[in-house]
Order: C-alpha cells, then structure tokens, then sequence
C-alpha cells in the first residue's frame, strides 16, 4: 500500500493538470463523433495519447474475423476506415495487478437541435459545468482516465504492473469496439469504465437487444381508403403487445438485485418511419426498439420473446395474419450480468473513494448496457464503471459537472497507485 506523502503527491500532480485535461475533454467534444463520423474525434485521441508519451496503436474492428465471436454483434453498416484507439504502458518493475481503461469516443445523435441552447459541439464552461454532446458520455471520463494515468508519472512514479487506455467507438450501438480490442488481446486484471453514473461501483447491468419491425399495408389515394391498408396504423397494435411483454418481463423473475429498482426494464420505439404523402395511405411503416432483460437471461430467449409477441399480435388482426410483420436484430444483442460489490478490485476502488470522501461508494444496479459486457462476459478482470456526474446524457443541454471529473481523475490515481502498484 502506498503511503500517505506519495498519494498526496498525486492528488496534487493532478490538481495541477486539471486545465489539461479539462482543455482536452472540450477538444474532444467539439469533434461531433456520431456513428460512421469518429474519425476527427480518434485523431484527437491518438493525437493526445502520443502528446503525453504513450505509445498508441490503432486497433480495426474486422467484421470478417470478429463474427465468429460470440459477442460480435452484426450491424447494417461498414467498419472501412473506422478504428479504435490503444496505448499500453508497460510495467516499470514486477509484483502489481494490470488494469485497462476503457472509454467510448462515439456520441448520440444531438437531434433536434432547436432542443439546445447553445451548439451541442461547440462545448463551454459554465458555473462549473461543461456543456456539450459527449461531455458527459463520456469525453470527460476519457480525459480523466488518461490525465491519471499521466498524472503518476508526472508525479515520479513508475508502475508495478502494465496499464492498458482503451479509447473505443461503437458504445452507443453494438460493442463491436470494444469487443474488437478485447478480441486483439487487451485485457487486464481490473477494467474501469469512468460511464458518467457518479462515483457509484457498479455491479449489475442489463441485457440490451435492438429490433427493427417493418410492417406492409396497400397504398391508395385516401378518397378510397378502405379499399387500402394504413401500414403505421397496423404498427400500433404490434407496439402494444410489446408494450405488454415489457410489463410481463417486468413483473417475472426479478432478480434481488433487481426489486428495488422501480421499472428496470425498459422497451423504448427510437425510430418510427413510415408514409411520403398526408393523402396517400401509407404501405410501408418501420420501427426501431429496445428492450433490455434480466442477467441471467440469454439473448435468444428474448428474441423468441418478441417474435412470438409479434407473431401472437399479427394473428389478431386479418391483414397482419395474412401479411406478417418482419422482424430484423440488429445492433445491440449484449447480455446482463450480475458481480458481487466486495470483489477485491472493487473493494480497492472503494477504499480510494473513502480517501477523498470519507464515506464508502454506493452500489450501481444499472438499467441500461455499457461496454462492460465485453469484458465481464468474455474478458478476464475484475470490470466496473466509476465515473463523473452528468446531466441529460442523449438528451438536449447535456453537461458535465467539472469537480466530479477532476475527483474521478483522482479516485483513478489512487487506484493506479493501490492496484497497480507504485514504484519509487
Ligand atoms: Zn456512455
């Protein structure tokens, strides 16, 4: 264990770069990185790792290779050109745990920007917060995960065990980032995620699919409308039953973990599609969803789940039955999982929390996926999320509150420090 005078010098050391890192969290938001776009937003990032004398390498995500893994999640569009960014820095002396870092560059859409107040990638500071698409999820947790591990050795120090920065994209719709990395051999005794949930362990997490449903109507001119089939009035009764699945998941089996959190499943219709002209009856309607599940339940039970749901609901209506809806996945196909709070990283993590706090963290019991999956399903360490407070993550006048960035950073020091171990 580290002493006292060399933690202290650390918390300093990063007191000290606090500008730096917080000046680069802007730059990384003013790259608007939506999917297909991350490429200005990685060079900033490899830029940035090579400034502070890491040693990145860019990592492909290679559908051909990846689709035999289990966790590879097959998407509609294309990896060209589309890469994830490493840095390991190699252990200075023996006897520490590895850790990796892991962060996603990649950003929900700001739409509809009329929602804003300012320019989602223009980013500025305000009473405290910096305001922008991404600096809460999570170009803030980005930049302190990499100003840490630079803050120890701005400080002095070597470490005990090698360190792994991850900076990845695809967070936001599949995990095929970070699972690319994980497939390319990174990999680590602990894995932080700094996911902008606060300073909170987590231990649970969700399973989260993504669907697409098209449903097929008759197009006529609307003078002669029941000679025709509205396809987005068809799609209401298919939402509806999926209404209900979600209800019934959501009363069966909860997991203990689970009961205290006041609907954890939750089904979301992102994208609604469908219709060209108010006086023609739509023949074409698709729509997009998400539905999470309980750890512990597979991916393929779920998808069962909703085409019977779906096969069920098309049944009762004559057209549907005769027309069903088709039912593509796509996207997201992660399972949930469940850890203990006392496993030993988490206990250390914990302890570098009470160093600044006084108090001990809180147990996250999450409603959604991260990039954990990759690592607590097929990788080998011990993976968590610890991370700055944010507001209105994929929402309009997302910010992130700039104390709770600089004390991840710290918390993410100690860690190193504690985990790793320090060499003088
Ligand atoms: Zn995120």
């Amino acid at each position: 264990m580290p002493g006292d005078k060399q933690e202290k010098k650390l918390l300093e050391t990063v007191d000290h770069l606090a500008d730096d890192m917080l000046n680069y969290a802007s730059r990384l938001v003013r790259e608007p990185s939506t999917l297909g776009k991350e490429a200005s937003a990685v060079r900033v990032a490899e830029e940035e790792l090579k400034k502070l004398s890491f040693d990145p390498v860019r990592v492909p995500i290679d559908p051909g290779s990846l689709a035999k893994h289990p966790g590879f999640a097959p998407v509609p569009w294309g990896y060209e050109g589309r890469n994830n960014v490493v840095a390991v820095r190699k252990a200075d002396a023996d006897g520490g745990q590895s850790l990796l870092f892991n962060g996603h560059l990649d950003v929900v859409s700001p739409e509809p920007l009329e929602f804003w107040d300012r320019d989602p990638f223009d980013p500025v500071v305000e009473n405290g917060w910096i305001y922008g698409r991404g600096a809460g999820d999570m170009k803030s947790g980005v930049a302190a995960m990499i100003y840490a591990v630079h803050a120890v050795e701005k400080a002095g120090f070597g470490l005990k065990a090698p360190v792994t920065i991850e900076t990845v994209i695809e967070e936001e719709c599949c995990g095929n980032g970070a699972l690319a990395c994980l497939a390319a051999g990174y990999d680590a005794d602990a894995v932080l995620i700094p996911e902008p949930f606060g300073p909170t362990i987590l231990t649970n997490q969700l399973g989260v699919l993504w669907f697409k449903v098209s449903v097929r109507g008759v197009p006529v001119h609307v003078q002669s409308a029941p000679a025709g089939t509205n396809a987005i009035e068809k799609s209401y009764a298919i939402i509806a039953a999926l209404r209900e699945l979600e209800a019934e998941l959501n009363r069966s089996d909860v997991p203990q973990k689970y009961k205290d959190v006041p609907h954890p499943l939750n089904l979301n219709i992102g994208i609604f599609k469908g219709g060209d002209w108010p006086s023609t009856v739509p023949a074409i309607a698709e729509f997009h969803g998400r539905l999470s599940f309980f750890p512990g339940v597979s991916y393929g039970h779920i998808c069962e789940r909703i085409v019977e749901t779906i096969k069920e609901a098309a049944k009762q209506d004559p057209w549907l039955a005769e027309n069903p809806p088709l039912i593509d996945f796509y996207g997201f196909r992660s399972e949930g999982h469940s850890l203990d709070f006392d496993l030993p990283a988490f206990s250390t993590l914990n302890a570098c929390h009470r160093v600044l706090t006084g108090e001990d963290a809180r147990e996250y019991i999450s409603t959604c996926t991260t990039d954990l999956r990759v690592f607590t399903l097929f990788g080998s360490g011990q993976a968590t999320c610890y991370g700055p407070v944010a507001e209105n993550i994929h929402g309009a006048n997302e910010r992130v509150n700039i104390g709770s960035v600089i004390h991840v950073a710290k918390v993410y020091a100690l860690f190193l420090a504690r985990w790793c171990g320090l060499k003088e």
